[in-house]
């Protein structure tokens, strides 16, 4: 529960972009609450964002050993703490932004905020089999971030599920690990852009089963993933494939439902900002990550724009 009823800046969300957001404002003596979110429609809606997700992290600058997902986010947390930031766990369920001091409806709990800094994050999207969960959070595995975890698959044979630029991208991202990489895209059609598509059709490295989805995923405890049952939905066979991992490619989903029509956001839901700022579309709003971010979608870019958000706050509340 929140020990106050009014704060100077909300942060909401507790991923890379939100924590350090955190640590700015609270830096400057803005005591921000942090909502922590978790509790979502999804189980992968957890404190801490999609890093909890995820195992050795080692493109965060300054861990030349790598470090593990949820310590990174550990250390952040404790970091934002030690500067007096207070945090509270639950879901925003309502939020008004039509006039200031914002209102927000959190499990439990009504308190207003002068600014406010959205870094709900986004949540990669999963083709809902029962063995996805379990293989997600392993090396050998299944994965949503091939510039996280490709390094982790060096001479392996790894299929990417989708048909769009993600999927190739990160097909050709992990050829230059994996011994080979095999799209799995359920059209016949790629989504992609013509460049992408011929980037990752020229890469021999890369094989296509089109016409297909992923019926089920094999492996084991210890071992990791060892095959795909998959579907020929134009002949209605299907075939194992051996390999040892599985990119999920299907797109992104921006945790923005509550802000629907208050904020603007393109046609995907991502929030829209003024160029080069965090400032949303309502004065006072400033948005932080993932959930204005398709493009890049990294931990460290996630923490970059919590610190713009922060500073865009800051001097939002000097000019008052
Ligand atoms: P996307 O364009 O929405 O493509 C998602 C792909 O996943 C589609 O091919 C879709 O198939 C497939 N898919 C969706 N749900 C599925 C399911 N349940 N089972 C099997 N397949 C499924 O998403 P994205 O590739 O992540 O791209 C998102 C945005 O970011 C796009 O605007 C893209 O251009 C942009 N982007 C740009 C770059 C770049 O320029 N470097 C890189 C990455 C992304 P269907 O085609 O059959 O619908």
């Amino acid at each position: 529960m929140p020990s106050k009823s009014h704060y100077r800046v909300v942060i909401l969300g507790s991923g890379p972009a939100g924590l350090t957001a955190a640590v700015y404002a609270s830096r400057a003596e803005l005591q921000p609450l942090v909502v922590e979110g978790g509790g979502g429609e999804d189980s992968t809606d957890v404190p801490g964002g999609q890093l909890m997700l995820t195992t050795d992290v080692d493109n965060y600058p300054g861990f030349p050993e790598g470090i593990l997902g949820p310590e990174l986010m550990e250390r952040m947390r404790n970091q934002a703490a030690r500067f007096g930031t207070e945090f509270a766990s639950g879901e925003l369920k309502k939020v008004a932004l039509s006039q200031r001091p914002f209102q927000l409806s959190l499990d439990g709990a009504s308190v207003t905020a002068d600014t406010l800094i959205v870094a709900t994050g986004a949540r990669a999207k999963w083709l809902g089999l029962p063995e996805e969960l379990e293989f997600r959070t392993k090396i050998g595995g299944v994965s949503a971030c091939a510039t996280c975890d490709g390094f982790f698959y060096k001479g392996k044979h790894v299929l990417v599920v989708g048909g769009g630029d993600t999927a190739m991208e990160e097909a050709t991202f992990l050829s230059k690990f994996a011994e080979k990489v095999t799209i799995v895209h359920r059209r016949q059609e790629l989504r992609a852009s013509k460049t992408m598509q011929t980037r990752a059709r020229q890469n021999p490295k890369i094989a296509w089963l089109l016409d297909c989805v992923i019926e089920k995923i094999h492996g084991g405890a210890g071992q990791g993933v060892t095959a795909a049952t998959v579907r020929n939905l134009k002949t209605g066979e299907t075939s194992e494939v051996a390999c040892g991992g599985i990119f999920m490619a299907i797109g992104h989903t921006p945790n923005t439902a509550v802000f629907a029509g208050q904020l603007k956001s393109d046609e995907q839901g991502y929030l829209l900002v003024h160029d080069g700022t965090s400032a949303t579309s309502v004065p006072g709003v400033f948005a932080a990550g993932d959930v204005a971010d398709h493009r890049y979608r990294q931990a460290i870019t996630a923490a970059g724009s919590g610190c713009m958000a922060a500073i865009d706050a800051e001097r939002f509340l000097s000019h008052r």
